[in-house]
């Protein structure tokens, strides 16, 4: 998302892109596949967005794909309790003032508005602050709200997520009203809505596309990159020619020696069950939280359910028979299903989904480099932004205004703006 992101604003602006990504496809960490045992197109995990994410909106708008968002007309998050079977609906109001936490029918069933006032400990919280150490880590709040949230922003428990991250979060959605916080999901898939419009965007506007093409050394020389060494070739890079590279940071480091990047990731697990019919959930909405189960998350996309399992540290090495039993059971009751009868399912484990977003972890470079023509890019950029969509897009816009400024565009001239994406 990153190098897409920077590849289509530099396209835009007319610099001559070519783009080197390792894989077959593109995409990334946020790609859709044919699944063999499915028969059907899945994602490799789940993703929400909030209609808060003004950069992830405008690249869609961008890539003409903004109609490929699904999700609630105002702002709604659907929870069930699964040891209670509880089922309720957080409602945040119109407007900047919250009054949605006085109003007992849309805030959490259980709590009471004094609550809530530990949270704004997150607006003045210092760099080594976890979410606990700002709201406290008991009580019915944390558990249906504090603790979800944490989890899904920063894919890391509360107890050691760092707080300076989840306030962007809240700052950019909730605390500007319920107009940007409303939930969405990709319609039919990611790589339909991220992914296919944005190589067609790039295709038309005479952007390069190379796959399997990936970056193995960067040469340098006068503070410069060089080259570019790939498996099967070099690229030389001429006078005007800048780089943007946006690869994870195991892969960044490995190609910039002595940059220094987050070190610990996170894995997620999602789990794809094939139902015989189209699974609905109450109020039409295409998503449910999950408190008191194995998964956080159950998405539903035709005769597709789907559960997230974010910080899945506990999770990812077990065989996935065990993690489709197991969480088949929170699907099941959701959905109304025989617990026992477990569908054909499909585990996707992404061992390193993001980088782990705790205090001690926070290395992140800004987009310049050492070298003048070297930009980074990335969800782990310094972007004061969690490792999500909305960061991997702002870093690779960052990346592309920083290049740009530096070395404007070159009518005519071959190649400029590249990096793998
Ligand atoms: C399961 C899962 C669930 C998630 N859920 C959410 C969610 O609900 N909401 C949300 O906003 N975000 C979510 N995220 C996070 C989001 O997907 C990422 O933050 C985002 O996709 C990262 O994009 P990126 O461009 O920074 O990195 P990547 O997607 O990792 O892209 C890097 C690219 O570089 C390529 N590459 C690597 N090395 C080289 C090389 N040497 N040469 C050439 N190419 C190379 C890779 O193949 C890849 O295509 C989730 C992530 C996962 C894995």
């Amino acid at each position: 998302m990153a190098g897409l992101a920077a590849a289509i604003l530099l396209a835009r602006q007319g610099h001559a892109v070519t783009l080197h990504e390792a894989a077959g496809t593109a995409g990334g960490r946020c790609r859709s596949f044919v699944d063999s045992s499915l028969d059907c197109v899945i994602d490799n995990g789940n993703h929400l967005l909030l209609s808060g994410n003004r950069e992830t909106m405008r690249y869609l708008e961008t890539i003409g794909a903004d109609d490929m968002l699904a999700g609630p007309a105002s702002a709604c998050f659907p929870f069930l309790d699964l040891r209670t079977g509880q089922r309720w609906l957080l409602r945040p109001n119109a407007g900047r003032l919250p009054w949605w936490i006085l109003d007992s029918r849309r805030r959490v069933p259980g709590t009471v508005f004094a609550d809530y006032l530990p949270g704004l400990r997150l607006a003045l919280a210092g760099n080594n602050r976890t979410v606990t150490d700002c709201v406290g880590n008991g009580g019915v709040l944390f558990e249906r709200f504090w603790e979800p949230l944490a989890v899904a922003a920063l894919n890391t428990p509360a107890e050691f997520g760092a707080a300076r991250l989840l306030r962007p979060v809240l700052g950019e959605t909730f605390a500007r009203g319920e107009a940007a916080c409303r939930p969405r999901i990709a319609r039919t898939g990611l790589s339909d809505t991220f992914v296919t419009p944005a190589l067609g965007f790039l295709d038309r506007h005479g952007a390069v596309v190379r796959f399997n093409s990936r970056l193995r050394a960067i040469g340098r020389a006068h503070g410069r990159a060089e080259r570019l060494e790939f498996g099967h070739e070099t690229v030389m890079l001429e006078e005007n020619d800048s780089v943007i590279l946006a690869v994870p940071p195991a892969a960044a480091t490995n190609l910039v020696p002595g940059l220094d990047a987050p070190e610990e990731s996170q894995p997620i697990v999602n789990a794809h069950f094939r139902l015989p019919e189209p699974a609905g959930l109450p109020d039409e909405l295409p998503f449910l939280g999950l408190i008191g189960g194995t998964a956080q998350w159950l998405f539903t996309r035709g005769t597709v359910a789907s559960i997230t399992i974010s910080a899945a540290n506990a999770h990812v090495d077990e065989p996935v028979e065990r993690i489709a039993r197991q969480t088949w059971r929170d699907v099941a009751a959701a959905l109304d299903h025989d617990p026992d009868a477990l569908p054909q399912y499909r585990v996707v484990k992404e061992r390193r989904a993001t980088f782990a977003q705790t205090p001690q972890n926070l290395k992140r470079p800004g987009t310049r480099s050492r070298l003048a023509n070297l930009y980074l890019a990335g969800d782990w950029i310094d972007t004061g932004l969690p490792a999500t969509i909305e960061g991997a897009v702002r870093s690779g816009v960052m990346a592309a205004r920083a290049l740009s400024t530096d070395h404007p565009p070159v009518q005519g001239n071959g190649h400029a703006g590249t990096g793998p994406a």
